[in-house]
């Protein structure tokens, strides 16, 4: 009998008291799946990959949702206050929605200074950190650096990593299928990254602008160069002066491809696309952002089709 089947057995059977207790709040060792829940969806897809079937992951931020401002619903408090381990994105991406659902939950397994806390942000690589003083003036978000990292599968892996090692501290005797399954997603990973990077060598330097800053990560690694926002700055509705600027100097530069999050506004973009003839495309940074991105690998195999396409379009 394994030591979880023997827990069970004796925890619902014959021994009541403080001897059954004991043994089933041996740390580490408790029976059925570990209750992940993510702050966003690719941290969910990343905890599922290393997770596999000992862990049932949930995202409280949808694909298809501005992870900046998630409305918090009841139910999200009922699954917080059962998790075993809560991963957020860090560098107060959710800074607006998720603290005070934290403190609700009552779980103090989850709250920040928890054994089941994981901010994901500290194993991944950080662009734009603030050198200087951070004001309200530069905008509303992206104090501490951009926190939309998960768009390099670099950090991607990293991230993978951080939270492989967690659930082996949390559950230390499924250590070897945790790190079999992160190591088969590694490879898995770098082989899916050659056959990107592949892909995209004939766009290396390409010139785009975005409507907020969620991709330097993402056009770091494929090379590719922002030239500015529509968002005057983060957070920051677009401007009629700021919307002529860009057009300007994307007529200048040469800039025909603009990366617009789903959950924005599409007017300003199509109007800036008709002004230059440039392609606005509407690009998701999620998993689960579109139906058919189900995992990590579909979401650059989604975006990078997108991507390929509007610069074809656009020599
Ligand atoms: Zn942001």
């Amino acid at each position: 009998m394994k030591l979880s089947q023997l827990c069970r057995h004796l925890c619902f059977g014959l021994l009541p008291g403080a001897f059954a207790l004991g043994m089933c709040a041996m740390p580490g060792q408790a029976a059925g799946k570990i209750k992940i829940v993510t702050a966003t969806s690719d941290l969910a897809a990343l905890a599922q990959e290393v997770g596999g079937d000992r862990v049932d992951v949930e995202s409280i931020a949808k694909g298809y949702q501005d992870p900046h401002f998630v409305e918090a619903k009841p139910s999200y408090l009922l699954k917080l206050r059962r998790a075993d381990l809560l991963v957020v994105v860090g560098l107060q991406l959710e800074i607006g929605w998720l603290p005070p659902l934290i403190t609700q939950s009552g779980n103090s397994r989850i709250q920040v200074s928890g054994p089941g806390y994981l901010d994901a942000s500290q194993f991944a690589e950080i662009l734009e950190k603030p050198t200087g003083e951070v004001t309200r003036a530069q905008g509303d978000v992206h104090p501490y650096g951009n926190p939309h990292y998960w768009l390099d599968p670099e950090n991607g892996r990293r991230v993978a990593r951080g939270i492989a090692d967690k659930l082996v501290e949390l559950r230390s005797s499924d250590a070897a299928y945790f790190n079999q399954n992160f190591d088969s997603f590694s490879q898995l990973l770098t082989e899916a990254s050659k056959k990107w990077l592949a892909e995209m060598e004939p766009y290396r330097g390409r010139k785009v602008i975005t409507y907020h800053r969620s991709w330097p990560n993402f056009l770091k690694f494929f090379g590719l160069v922002t030239m500015g926002e529509i968002e005057p700055r983060p957070g920051i509705p677009p401007t009629p002066s700021h919307t002529l600027d860009l057009i300007n100097m994307m007529k200048r530069e040469h800039v025909s491809v603009i990366l617009v999050e789903p959950y924005f506004d599409p007017k300003t973009p199509q109007s800036i696309a008709r002004e230059t003839g440039a392609q606005a495309v509407i690009m998701p940074p999620s998993v689960g952002g579109e139906k058919e991105i189900t995992d990590y690998f579909k979401l650059f195999d989604y975006d990078l089709g997108l991507l390929i396409k509007a610069f074809q379009a656009t020599k």
